[in-house]
């Protein structure tokens, strides 16, 4: 599948594409099969390693070495900061995410479409809703069945019931999943159909050449339009393609970032980011939960979506929720051993509302983003309903993670105070930020935006972005499938004008 493995190249390489797309996660993979298959000569350069599934760390530790940018230690410059989750490898942040998929939600759609009208002759809801029938179709994505479900994961479906709250088996790209738990490390066995698995393969296949470990440093111009990039891989050597199409599949952190190296800085670039902020929780129950076994993400709630909350199972491996647990010295052992495989693993996941900026710093990360109150306020109420559901499926106590806060909640109705009177220093919250959105939004207004309703840039004819900094808000849910369907739409529209 991979042309040339840019970790074997230490001298100058020249190549030329009619269509180079930068980042292989899903919104690059999606663009360059589209393309593939209707002829089109596509290059994709991508940064990461090409990382054969039989080489994946069963270890949280060891896949974040393998295939998280940064060692998934990079954060956001802020009072409180936040990870930024992001995988570097051969089908992007698809190989380490927990292959939860849902369709781009109609109430999103619409409040895009009211906000600006020009938006529907690019994402008509008939062909979102067609685009995404194959593409769930393409990577067999359908509810988690019963027998792959952990306890984790019924304790949540019992938690939420008896709170009459919706609820349902979380919809997942894998296939003959057989619940081995370690999607985020990636999938040992390639159930999960994450881009280097389906997407990628098939583009192959069809004509496109894929190049890994090759770095885009920057996007280059003649005669004001796009003429090529250049860039260095991962072996030493530096290379330069020519094209008359770059297509930026990079993310919404790195594409603002590729824009602005490449002296593309028109007013809202890297402005807007969002997110969808998660916090995790703890809870022990009586019987063993064995958190890191069944699919890793089984079951989620939905009931209070409308809210800007999210709910979601989520399996850890036994070292990531040791670590969870806050517990050390000579009590670790102890805790290891009796409470471990007792406690459940649940996260929320908020439709946030602040706003940050992607500018690459002299002093510090590139992504400054800090968490309003009311989103703060949003959290806790999160924090409370996932405590309340531990509650209502038995737990005995919950750990809700927050500093200056009940290290342990034995009595549930200390959540309602902690929802009211929690601390209110975003620092005592330690979540993290994996969908990212908004760096480079689409629209009708060059004021206001960085690419035209094409996905391409108002500035220079030839360069678009197709990947989820292009979405004008977040989504409130997993983006994943949302992404693969707007950039299908947009690879569509190419190949009809081209
Ligand atoms: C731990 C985790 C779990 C998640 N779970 C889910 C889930 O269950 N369901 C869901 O819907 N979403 C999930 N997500 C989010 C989802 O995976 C991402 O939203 C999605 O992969 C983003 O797609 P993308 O193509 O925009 O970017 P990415 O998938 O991040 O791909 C971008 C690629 O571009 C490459 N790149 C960047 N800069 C350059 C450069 N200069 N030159 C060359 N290549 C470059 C990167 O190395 C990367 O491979 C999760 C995310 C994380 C971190
Ligand atoms: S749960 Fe296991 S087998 Fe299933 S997709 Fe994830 S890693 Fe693969």
């Amino acid at each position: 599948m991979i042309a040339v493995d840019g970790s074997t190249v230490t001298g100058a390489l020249e190549a030329s594409a009619q269509v180079v797309v930068v980042g292989s996660g899903p919104a690059g993979s999606a663009f360059a099969l589209a393309l593939a298959e209707a002829g089109v000569d596509v290059l994709v350069l991508e940064e990461g390693p090409h990382i054969q599934a039989s080489e994946y760390h069963p270890d949280s530790f060891g896949g974040m070495r393998q295939l998280y940018r940064g060692m998934g230690a990079t954060v956001t410059r802020s009072r409180a900061p936040l990870p930024v989750v992001q995988g570097r490898a051969v089908g992007g942040t698809s190989v380490i995410n927990g292959a939860i998929s849902w369709r781009l939600p109609e109430d999103v759609w619409k409040r895009w479409i009211a906000n600006d009208p020009a938006l529907e002759e690019t994402l008509p809801w008939q062909a979102l809703q067609t685009t995404t029938d194959t593409i769930e179709r393409r990577l067999s994505i359908r509810p988690t069945p019963v027998e792959l479900t952990g306890a984790n994961d019924r304790l949540m479906a019992a938690g939420a019931e008896a709170l009459g709250i919706d609820h349902r088996p979380i919809r997942r790209n894998v296939r003959d999943c057989e619940g081995a738990g370690r999607c985020l490390q990636g999938c040992p066995t390639s159930r999960k159909q994450s881009m280097d698995v389906a997407f990628l393969p098939a583009a192959a296949t069809a004509g496109a050449r894929i190049i890994c470990g090759a770095e885009v440093i920057a996007i280059t111009q003649e005669r004001g339009s796009v003429s090529g990039l250049t860039g260095s891989m991962a072996g030493g050597g530096r290379f330069t393609v020519r094209c008359d199409t770059v297509v930026l599949a990079a993310s919404a952190v790195q594409s603002p970032l590729l824009l602005q190296a490449s002296g593309l800085k028109r007013a809202p670039v890297g402005a807007h980011f969002r997110a969808h902020p998660g916090f995790s929780m703890l809870g022990r129950f009586a019987d063993p939960v064995n958190a890191w076994e069944g699919s890793t993400q089984g079951h989620e709630v939905t009931g209070l979506r409308a809210d800007g909350l999210k709910f979601e199972a989520l399996g850890l491996d036994p070292g990531m929720l040791a670590a969870r647990m806050g517990v050390l010295g000579r009590n670790l052992r102890r805790a290891v051993d009796e409470d471990l495989p007792h406690m459940a693993s649940w996260a929320v996941a908020l439709k946030a509302q602040s706003e940050g900026r992607v500018k690459r710093s002299w002093f510090g990360p590139p992504v400054r983003y800090d968490l309003h109150d009311a989103d703060l306020a949003l959290a806790r109420r999160g924090i409370r309903v996932l405590g309340e559901m531990m509650f209502a499926a038995g737990a005995e106590y919950v750990l809700p993670g927050v500093a200056g806060f009940d290290k342990r909640v034995e009595d549930p109705s200390r959540l309602a105070a902690l929802e009211e009177e929690g601390p209110r220093d975003p620092r005592c919250y330690t979540g993290v930020i994996t969908h990212l959105f908004g760096s480079c939004r689409m629209g009708s207004d060059p004021k206001d935006s960085v690419v035209g309703i094409t996905g391409e840039h108002h500035d220079l004819p030839g360069l678009y972005v197709v990947d989820s900094s292009i979405f004008p808000t977040n989504t409130g849910v997993n983006p994943q499938t949302s992404i693969l369907s707007v950039s299908s739409l947009l690879a569509d529209r190419w190949i009809r004008e081209h």
